[in-house]
């Protein structure tokens, strides 16, 4: 039986996981019907994914750009737009499924957007969810919005989930590859190059997110993104390294049993599994060959050279805007760090003092969210100052 085409907005579909999700929708064309397609600047590779999915809306995000992308876009029936107001018009367009693939803080107003829409979310940009996690799940259940997680551990866990109830989870594991310093001692890695961070043993990634997961501040949001999707006690959930990254997460029951989800580290899986979710899409893809692998190795974080883990768990414990500041302090450092502006070390620095200054502020609503994102920013960026000074 033919499987109905499901209308498909991609937001970030520049980066990576938008490149890997427009492999997937280009190589099932019958499957996939695109909708609209946003990018932050790069006009060129926007206008070319439009065009060869005859998407209805092109947008992106600088609006200096605008003139570029019509002019891209121009004998095409592809609308072009730009700025704010029209990243959430993409966002909330009519679609079955929107993926949300922007880095950072800055994917937060289109996601909510998309949920308030009543869209069908799958969600890649974890940013969001750390930062309005309880706002993003309340927006989601009043107006029937479903979250597909995307990010590979919880889409992991997803799966595992699957025909059992949150009631009988003991624990559930979110593995990490321990990054490119796994093994490196804490000299060498407070040496760190931006090269040397995101040269990723095993994923091909955006470069914020490859520095959060040499920080391991990935796996940190990620344990706030879970405690979201997944609602059990904070102190169920866990990190294990996994260096082969074939098991992407687990769930242990309270009988004892464990079900793990395995693949190659290829976002495409998860992706795939999301755009066909309840169904399964075929992807050809290299295939797990675990004979071949030999063996699975597990052990747990260090934490005296992995600090970002204890400053996000602090931060899911103490709640309210502990996790904005964490996010917004952390993207200001990454940034700062790949423009050699400031040490790898001085990161989890720089997050550590944010939290100390601004503490777990409440947070009513989405404006209090980007009021705190802007003023966290505004702070870490001086702190991020005295340590380059220093
Ligand atoms: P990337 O940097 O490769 O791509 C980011 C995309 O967002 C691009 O299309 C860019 O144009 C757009 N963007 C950036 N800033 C923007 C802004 N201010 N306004 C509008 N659009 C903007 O990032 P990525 O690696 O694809 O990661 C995307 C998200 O998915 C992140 O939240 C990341 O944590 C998450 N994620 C990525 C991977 C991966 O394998 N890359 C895996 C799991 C989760
Ligand atoms: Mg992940």
């Amino acid at each position: 039986m033919a499987a109905v085409r499901r209308k498909v907005s991609i937001l970030g579909a520049t980066g990576s996981v938008g490149k890997s999700t427009l492999d997937l929708i280009e190589r099932s064309p019958d499957r996939f019907e695109m909708v609209a397609l946003t990018a932050a600047s790069n006009v060129t590779a926007l206008a070319q994914a439009a065009k060869r999915t005859n998407a209805r809306l092109a947008v992106v995000a600088d609006e200096a750009r605008l003139g570029e992308l019509e002019q891209a876009l121009s004998g095409t029936a592809c609308r072009a737009a730009a700025g704010r107001d029209a990243l959430i018009e993409a966002a909330a367009a009519e679609a079955d499924l929107v993926m949300a693939a922007i880095v950072g803080c800055a994917g937060l107003e289109p996601v909510m957007a998309a949920v308030e829409a009543g869209r069908t979310l799958a969600l890649a940009n974890k940013e969001a969810l750390v930062t309005a996690g309880s706002l993003m799940t309340e927006a989601a259940t009043a107006a029937g919005a479903t979250i597909l997680p995307v990010d590979s551990e919880h889409n992991a866990i997803f799966q595992c989930l699957a025909g059992n109830r949150l009631d009988d989870v003991a624990r559930l594991v979110l593995t990490a590859s321990g990054g490119p310093f796994r093994s490196k001692g804490a000299e060498e890695m407070a040496r760190a190059t931006p090269e040397q961070a995101v040269a990723h043993p095993n994923w091909s990634m955006g470069a914020k997110i490859s520095v959060d997961s040499a920080t391991m501040m990935n796996k940190g949001l990620e344990l706030i993104e879970a405690a979201h999707l997944f609602p059990v006690p904070e102190e169920r959930i866990e990190v294990l390294v996994h260096p082969q990254s074939a098991v992407h997460g687990l769930v242990q029951y309270a009988d004892g049993s464990i079900l793990a989800q395995l693949g190659t580290p290829d976002m495409r899986t998860p992706i795939a599994h999301a755009l066909a979710w309840p169904d399964r899409m075929a992807v050809s893809l290299p295939r797990l060959d675990l004979a071949a692998l030999g063996r699975l190795d597990f052990l747990p974080p260090d934490p005296a050279r992995f600090p970002a883990l204890r400053l996000s768990r602090d931060a899911l414990r103490a709640g309210a805007g502990a996790p904005v500041v964490l996010n917004a302090a952390n993207e200001v450092a990454v940034a700062l760090f790949l423009e050699r502006r400031l040490g790898f070390l001085d990161i989890a620095a720089v997050v550590e003092e944010a939290l100390d200054l601004l503490g777990a502020p409440p947070v009513r609503g989405l404006d209090d969210v980007l009021a705190l994102d802007a003023q966290a920013r505004h702070e870490a960026a001086r702190m991020a100052a005295r340590h380059a000074a220093a």
